[in-house]
């Protein structure tokens, strides 16, 4: 079990209301009409709360962590080491497990920057597993948003190893019966994504895992779109690494984390360099501490970190269980409601298990006027590729419009996106 509370009772519109009106930016007027938020699946609105832990910070305790002996900067540090075991207990690992990164960009990048590393004989023999070499395979997918396929690229071309990945089928879904044949005692590596940011569709993780597992390979899950969204415990889902985003769960931008199983973080050679990571320095060598000060080199985002532990605490009291719900209940009406309409292409399988993020195409318009439509009318979504390419390709598109959901969203949110779109066309001729 993770830390998260669950409460037994569904989210009420009611209380969806009073969670909205936590959110000063919901209020806002946009083009003339009352603003619907609906991309979250781009960054996450916060609240109230999120940004007076920062200013509380500021205004109390702004000291650099881990080096001063005077009051601020214990107090700084205690503010920065609570916040991890926070998050930590949110996504079911041990504090020292959580290594704060950036976002989940630059999570990902740490490990392939790390393996690099251990190619080239950084580590020694305890970076064994982390060597990678030509004839060696990583394997990812063809859902993937770019942060979890370019850096695994760069990584085969910096080791000469190959990169492989499971196709997606025509609606969408992943080829999960394509897996056992793809992982072969060559694979070292296994990247995938919890939720698809394009799809919203939630992967059946087990069946990456345990082929994983059978030739000892490591696993990276991509939770950017799922520690937001679901209950995630890392060690029930029994992955090697995953990598989130603050920005994306209520908190501020410029702080994301790495999960890593204790023994594979400590065994891993760093990734950035400098201050605050090591034991002994001379001239020629030195010595690193232990995770997670190891892959956390200089100075580090304290107001951040605050600012994401209170994010965590804020969506543990009201129950990720009910939040998730809640969301597949929204998907299911943006899902069913858009496929209904005329002229209106859903993407991605219909008996999925998703959250509320759903990509659509109006037939004949193009996302980008598409966009500008809604925005006319007060409604906010994605369009593009949203970073992922492949994925488009082999959907036959270059780009879509995505609507995305989370807990503030209401009812009439998702009916004011489906009577607008319902007009595209008419507005286009
Ligand atoms: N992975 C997924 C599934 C995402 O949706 C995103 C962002 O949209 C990322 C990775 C990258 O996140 P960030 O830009 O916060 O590093």
């Amino acid at each position: 079990m993770t830390g998260q509370t669950e409460a037994a009772e569904a989210l009420t519109a009611n209380e969806v209301a009073r969670i909205k009106a936590d959110f000063e930016i919901l209020e806002h007027q946009v083009n003339g009409a009352d603003m619907v938020y609906l991309d979250s699946g781009a960054t996450s609105q916060k609240p109230r709360c999120v940004y007076e832990a920062e200013q509380h910070y500021y205004e109390n305790a702004n000291a650099a962590v881990h080096r001063g002996a005077h009051t601020l900067a214990v107090e700084a540090t205690d503010i920065f080491e609570q916040g991890r075991e926070t998050v930590a207990k949110f996504i079911g690992a041990k504090t020292n497990e959580l290594v704060w990164t950036s976002n989940a960009t630059e999570a990902l990048n740490l490990i392939s920057y790390s393996m690099s590393n251990a190619s080239l004989g950084r580590g020694g023999d305890a970076a064994a597993r982390f060597r990678l070499g030509p004839g060696d395979e990583i394997l990812t997918t063809e859902l993937e948003h770019h942060a979890n396929l370019i850096p695994w690229q760069e990584l085969a071309f910096r080791t000469g190893a190959t990169l492989r990945y499971v196709p997606i089928a025509e609606d969408g879904s992943l080829r999960y019966d394509l897996i056992d044949s793809l992982v072969t005692e060559r694979t070292k590596l296994v990247a995938f994504t919890h939720v698809s940011n394009v799809l919203g569709t939630i992967t059946d993780t087990r069946r990456f895992v345990d082929a994983a597992r059978r030739v000892g390979a490591l696993t990276v899950l991509d939770g950017c779109q799922s520690v937001p969204h679901l209950p995630v415990d890392v060690k029930a889902l029994d992955v090697d690494f995953m990598a989130f985003s603050g920005h994306k769960m209520l908190g501020p931008t410029g702080i994301g984390g790495l999960y890593g199983r204790e023994e594979l973080l400590n065994a891993m050679p760093p990734f950035l360099t400098g201050g605050s990571m090591i034991t002994v320095v001379d001239m020629e060598h030195a010595e690193y501490l232990p995770a997670p000060q190891r892959f956390e080199a200089g100075t580090q985002r304290i107001s951040q970190v605050h600012g994401l532990a209170t994010a965590a605490s804020y969506l543990d009291e009201i129950g990720m269980q009910r939040i998730a719900d809640w969301e597949e209940h929204l998907g299911a009406l943006l899902y069913e409601g858009l496929s209904a309409l005329e002229g209106v292409r859903v993407f991605g399988p219909v008996d999925a298990k998703r959250i509320g993020t759903v990509p659509f195409e109006v037939i004949g318009v193009h996302p980008h006027d598409v966009g500008q439509f809604l925005d006319s009318r007060g409604i906010a979504v994605r369009v593009g590729h949203h970073c992922a390419q492949p994925l488009h390709r082999a959907l036959g598109v270059t780009a879509t419009t995505r609507a995305s959901t989370y807990l503030y969203n209401t009812e009439d949110d998702v009916k004011a996106l489906i009577e607008a779109v319902a007009s595209v066309r008419e507005y286009f001729g």
